[in-house]
């Protein structure tokens, strides 16, 4: 079973499954590694073509949580949750809560938050049924919606990867193509805009599309024809494994910097960037804002201002990256993996 194989090549834990059929709920969480702490990492809720693609969906995303967390300095390991169902349809109090059922029997293993599919009061019904949520509503004493930090975080990645496509850090007139218009890419555009950049967004939504529309300088484009679209920036914000052997070529920009977990189809395709002069923030650099937001719930109170400084870090962060792929002559996916493994192997290594 690929599956399986998949998860002893890279050294997963634990695969969970949770089946409640009077609750509409198919799950499994995912744990990779907890040298570093307990396995943080989102709920995806998301209506999977098959198991196998949920499966293989949530291993990997567990997986890039460990090298998130580990390279953004964090105590915390890579985990994951995935409920099979159609957040807009489906989604019920009943489905959460059996879902926090099937968290608390984990037993604090793994802590779970938002991703996409799931918000803030998702992560309410889920903790009457267990204490290892995060991302929790502000009322409630939580830091609310994660994504606010990750389009923080993505954007200070943009800004440091400007600096080396084009010797300056600002924004100001370049063209962003966003993949993708949720949660996440609407933090991020607010900064763009901000910062004097255009937008060219696509989504499969129409709503999503017609949110984005309002902004200044913002022009939608259907979802195929975003990545021939005329940019600077193309910044993936959707769902993973769009950028491969058949849309990479069609890029026309010199920065790949988005939102969206595990961008690259293959490690292969990194290099394809590379051989092309496209400067890439590896996901999990960029994207680290979300995580590092929950990670200060985890320390209570709460302070929304260190979790923004250390998001603004981001920055420094990928300017590292950059460095270490151009004195090592590698791609920046292959430093920022260095980065990861190396804290997780001194931790693994110091523990004994
Ligand atoms: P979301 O559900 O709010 O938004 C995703 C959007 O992408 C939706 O509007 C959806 O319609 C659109 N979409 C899906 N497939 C598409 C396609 N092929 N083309 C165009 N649009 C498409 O999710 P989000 O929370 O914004 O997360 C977006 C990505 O960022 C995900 O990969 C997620 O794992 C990653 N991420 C999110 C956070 C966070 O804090 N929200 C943190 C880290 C990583």
């Amino acid at each position: 079973m690929e599956f399986i194989e998949y998860m002893q090549a890279s050294g997963h834990e634990e695969l969970a499954v949770w089946t409640d059929p009077a609750n509409g709920v198919k799950a499994f969480i995912a744990i990779h590694d907890r040298t570093l702490g307990p396995a943080l990492g989102g709920t995806r809720i998301w209506p999977h073509a098959t198991d196998e693609d949920a499966l293989m969906d949530v291993l990997r995303l567990s997986r890039a949580m460990t090298y998130k967390s580990a390279a953004a300095g964090l105590p915390l390991g890579g985990g994951k949750g995935l409920i099979s169902a159609d957040a807009r349809t489906q989604k019920t109090e009943a489905m959460l809560r059996s879902y926090g059922r099937f968290v608390d029997s984990l037993g604090g293993r793994y802590v779970t938050t938002e991703d996409v599919g799931a918000n803030a009061q998702d992560m309410e019904w889920i903790a009457k049924e267990t204490a290892h949520v995060v991302g929790r509503s502000e009322e409630q004493g939580g830091s609310g919606n994660p994504a606010v930090m990750t389009g923080l975080g993505v954007f200070q990645a943009m800004r440091a990867c400007a600096e080396a496509a084009w010797g300056s850090d600002s924004l100001a007139g370049k063209r962003v193509a966003m993949q993708g218009f949720g949660n996440a890419a609407s933090s991020l555009a607010a900064h763009l805009v901000d910062a004097g950049a255009e937008l060219i967004v696509a989504d499969i939504h129409d709503d999503a599309a017609a949110r984005a529309a309002q902004l200044p300088r913002a022009t939608i484009v259907p979802p195929d024809a975003i990545y021939d679209a005329p940019c600077d920036v193309f910044a993936p914000c959707a769902l993973g494994g769009t950028l491969n052997e058949r849309t990479l070529p069609r890029l026309t920009c010199s920065v790949v910097c988005g939102a969206a977990n595990n961008q690259l189809a293959s490690p292969g395709d990194a290099r394809r960037l590379r051989e092309r002069g496209i400067v890439y923030a590896p996901d999990f650099i960029a994207n680290a804002g979300g995580v590092i937001n929950v990670y200060h719930e985890l320390e209570p109170p709460y302070s929304r201002e260190a979790a923004r400084a250390k998001t603004a870090g981001i920055y420094d962060t990928m300017r590292r990256i950059l460095d270490m792929a151009d004195s090592e002559g590698v791609t920046t996916a292959e430093a920022a993996n260095r980065l990861a493994e190396e804290r997780v192997a001194a931790a693994r290594a110091a523990r004994g």
